[in-house]
């Protein structure tokens, strides 16, 4: 593959990536962020934990995510009920971030890179690859899904004292969700895709 100059990401220093072998980083010399780190088959792996945190997330929303007993009755709570009742009218803004940083974001940005990771597996690009890859860059930041779990446990430590509170199925979905989430975050790297994309468009125009 040919050598692209890339600046640094924190630092701006312009500098070539050299070739690298499995699990090797480039490192920044001036700030030592890490630019990229290269996996073999990274784009396979990718494609399959993405799917995978899907899966998981989907199956989250169907099912009691929080199930809560007191004097003998029971009730369950789905995902969404849970982010609702961990927010009332005075705290709509939170229920919003949760909302998007817990189930919208994630689900965009696994969107995008199996629309990414289809296009570079077509005979030629999709309409509008960079823009995704672009959106799924944008919005990377923001997938802090294990924030909102370790949120909702501290609340429930709280909850625990005055009633019974069991997880339910969609509780041990979003935490796999969660893990397969970090595995795709590990094989998500700006370079590599930048690089396969640059690679796929001069093929697209031979
Ligand atoms: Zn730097």
């Amino acid at each position: 593959m040919k050598k692209r100059k890339i600046a640094c990401h924190d630092c701006d220093l312009l500098m070539l990536i050299p070739h690298l072998k499995h699990r090797q980083e480039a490192v920044c010399p001036r700030c030592g962020f890490i630019l990229t780190r290269f996996y073999q088959h990274a784009p396979v792996k990718l494609l399959a934990f993405t799917l995978t945190a899907l899966v998981f997330l989907t199956f989250s929303l169907k099912f009691p995510f929080l199930i809560f007993s007191l004097h003998g009755n029971e009730k369950s709570l789905t995902l969404i009920e849970s982010i609702q009742s961990f927010s009332n009218i005075n705290y709509i803004f939170v229920s919003i971030l949760l909302f998007s940083t817990a189930i919208v974001i994630p689900l965009l940005f696994l969107l995008s890179i199996v629309y990414v990771s289809w296009s570079f597996n077509g005979r030629g690009l999709l309409p509008f690859t960079p823009q995704t890859l672009k959106f799924a860059l944008l919005i990377l930041p923001w997938n802090m899904a294990e924030i909102f779990l370790v949120s909702i446990l501290v609340s429930l430590i709280k909850i625990m004292t005055l009633a019974n509170v069991n997880f339910g199925l969609s509780f041990f979905s979003y935490i796999l969700f969660i893990i397969s989430l970090s595995a795709t975050l590990m094989y998500f790297d700006r370079y590599q895709l930048w690089s396969t994309y640059q690679l796929k468009l001069r093929k697209s125009y031979g």
